[in-house]
């Protein structure tokens, strides 16, 4: 049930963190690995340990806020594979600061890569799982989406829209046997939060009932599930990957 032998899937921010623990898991598992990074150097890096695990693998540098960089991205991955089955949108950034000292800079760049840069995916791949009837989107979005936080308004923003967009996704797409689901990773330990002061990092661990950080392997763990024929019946879901931060 686990197998995705014959299966390409496309993970954006691959090059670290989570990205490269999805790439990794879904190999493992059978999985080509389109490696996409806005760090091309990260990228090959990951798609070399790919590599390692005996499958094919491909690094490509884009900017995935960007369309028309996409939409090319996605034209050399099906020239690659000749089909795309799974794409996992997990490139994101933050750019935190309090509402009143946000700048449009912080604001957009956050929603333009994290929220349109899932869109622009979405929509480059989802006339090939359309066509071959077949398909499988994960997008990460966060527990900040769910529960806000203060000095993080953008980054809430763009998660809590990522909520809405995979939802709709899935009510198009469902009936061409194209699932779309969220994960709501809470506090994972990868480059993007390693630089949390520790006063910031001990209100994080009081708030976790199980009493550890996640681990990108955690948030792969989901992800490999939603894609693989075990997840074949859930869409349009948002699965919380948080340690218990948020039961509802
Ligand atoms: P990370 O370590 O910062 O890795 C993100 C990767 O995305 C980096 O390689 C980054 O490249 C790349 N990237 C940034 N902007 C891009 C763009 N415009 N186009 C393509 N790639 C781009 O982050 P992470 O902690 O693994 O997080 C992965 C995802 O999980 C994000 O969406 C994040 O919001 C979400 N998440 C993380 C946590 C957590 O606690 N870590 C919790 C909830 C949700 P550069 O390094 O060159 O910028």
């Amino acid at each position: 049930m686990l197998d995705l032998g014959g299966k390409t899937a496309i993970v954006t921010g691959a090059g670290q963190g989570i990205g490269r623990e999805i790439s990794l898991l879904l190999a493992e598992h059978g999985a080509d690995i389109a490696a996409v990074d806005i760090n091309v150097d990260a990228s090959a890096e990951t798609a070399s340990l790919v590599k390692g695990k005996g499958r094919d693998s491909l690094a490509l540098k884009c900017d995935v806020s960007d369309s028309k960089d996409v939409d090319g991205c996605i034209t050399k991955i099906v020239d690659w594979k000749g089909a795309v089955h799974i794409l996992v949108n997990n490139a994101g950034i933050t750019r935190d600061n309090i509402l009143l000292r946000m700048n449009d800079s912080e604001w957009h760049s956050v929603l333009n890569v994290n929220l349109t840069g899932t869109f622009n995916l979405t929509r480059a791949v989802s006339k090939y799982m359309i066509r071959q009837r077949f398909g499988r989107i994960v997008n990460i979005s966060s527990v900040i989406g769910i529960m806000g936080n203060a000095g993080q308004s953008n980054y809430a923003a763009s998660k809590a829209g990522i909520i809405g967009l995979t939802r709709s996704v899935a009510k198009e797409l469902a009936g061409r046997n194209v699932t779309a689901n969220a994960i709501a990773p809470g506090f994972i330990e990868t480059p993007m939060t390693a630089s949390l002061g520790e006063d910031r990092k001990k209100m994080m661990m009081d708030m976790i009932p199980l009493g550890r950080f996640g681990t990108g392997k955690d948030v792969a763990n989901v992800v490999l599930f939603l894609v693989s024929d075990l997840g074949s019946y859930v869409t349009g879901q948002v699965i919380n990957c948080d340690g218990g931060m948020i039961m509802a």
